[in-house]
């Protein structure tokens, strides 16, 4: 009996699946295909031309004679990674899923693909999340709401870095800055094993943290940072007989947070306060000194890392988008 191979396919070793379709960015009545390595997604032209001027460009490019069509579409080939193009295009069909932007991976690859597409109001939500844990503000750096966000930056820092330079969003630099001041010399050289500073960054960063450094110990914690007395008055001297010799910070506080700049980070409870046993006269102005050089510090930060000044970064953030949305809204963000 003769063997019927008809049914039989025989593929090479090194056959390669073309892309799938994707069904949840198939649409029965779009027309055109946007075909990435691994997936084909039928969607509508106008509606992306709305958000993404980009695309919009691509679309009315003349397309070459023999072009390549499936049911009756256009194929465009995109270079990008298909589930970044996925993100993308889900949320410009599903804008309500922006509010969940929680997962780290996914805000960073969302930034990276809107502003390469110019997805300006996609990009701008982006942004929005990735300011919580890189506040711009004095206020949102100390707002407890967002503690995990900052954390999180803080644990990306030098990722961050990069990711804001790479997507122009330097009013989101100072304080990615100031998280890198955090870390280990080593680290600020050599990087964190994934990413690394460039060498323009390094040199900003180490002496932005020189800076900090300074303001430390000259405005915002004197009380911690001042040699034996000079922070304090002779009516403390008479408190120290009572309560014991200072400045004497806790011990924790001298080991643990010395080895970084912590003029931003470390506000003193009430308890610790008290435990200083200077008098109230001097208590109250080192807590004004504090208040104070906390907001001197805030204001000087981009500067203090060769950036120059908030509303200079803010300008340079939204000079190359013309859309009135951020004409009318860039001031009032920063008010
Ligand atoms: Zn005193």
């Amino acid at each position: 009996m003769q063997q019927d191979d008809c049914d039989v396919v025989v593929l090479p070793e090194d056959h390669v699946p073309g892309p799938s379709r994707y069904m949840k960015l198939w649409f029965s009545d779009g027309n055109v295909v946007l075909r990435t390595k691994e997936h084909m997604m039928l969607v509508h032209r106008s509606l992306l031309s709305v958000h993404s001027r980009v695309l919009r460009d691509m679309f009315t490019m003349p397309q070459p004679p023999g072009e390549e069509l499936r049911n009756g579409h256009p194929v465009i080939d995109m270079p990008d990674e298909s589930n970044h193009l996925i993100h993308m295009l889900t949320s410009i069909y599903n804008p309500y899923l922006r509010a969940h932007l929680y997962d780290f991976d996914f805000l960073v690859a969302l930034l990276r693909i809107s502003t390469k597409y110019e997805v300006t109001d996609l990009r701008q939500t982006a942004v929005d999340r990735l300011q919580l844990g890189l506040p711009t503000t004095l206020q949102a750096f100390d707002d407890p709401t967002h503690a995990k966000a900052r954390e999180e930056a803080m644990d990306n820092a030098i990722q961050l870095v990069n990711l804001v330079r790479e997507t122009n969003c330097p009013e989101l630099l100072p304080c990615a800055f100031y998280y890198c001041t955090q870390l280990p010399t080593t680290t600020v050289l050599e990087g964190d094993g994934v990413h690394s500073l460039s060498w323009p960054d390094v040199a900003a960063c180490l002496k932005g943290r020189e800076l900090l450094f300074d303001a430390q110990r000259n405005d915002t914690h004197r009380f911690m940072f001042a040699a034996n007395g000079e922070a304090w008055c002779s009516h403390c001297d008479y408190e120290v007989e009572v309560y014991g010799p200072h400045p004497s910070p806790p011990v924790n506080l001298a080991s643990t947070q010395t080895s970084r700049p912590i003029c931003l980070s470390y506000v003193p409870t009430d308890e610790l306060w008290d435990s200083l046993g200077g008098c109230d006269l001097c208590i109250a102005e080192h807590k004004s000194l504090l208040k104070y050089g906390r907001e001197g510090v805030w204001k000087k930060l981009p500067s203090m890392f060769g950036l120059g000044t908030w509303e200079e970064l803010v300008k340079t953030q939204y000079a190359l988008l013309d859309e009135p949305y951020y004409e009318k809204n860039t001031w009032h963000r920063r008010a």
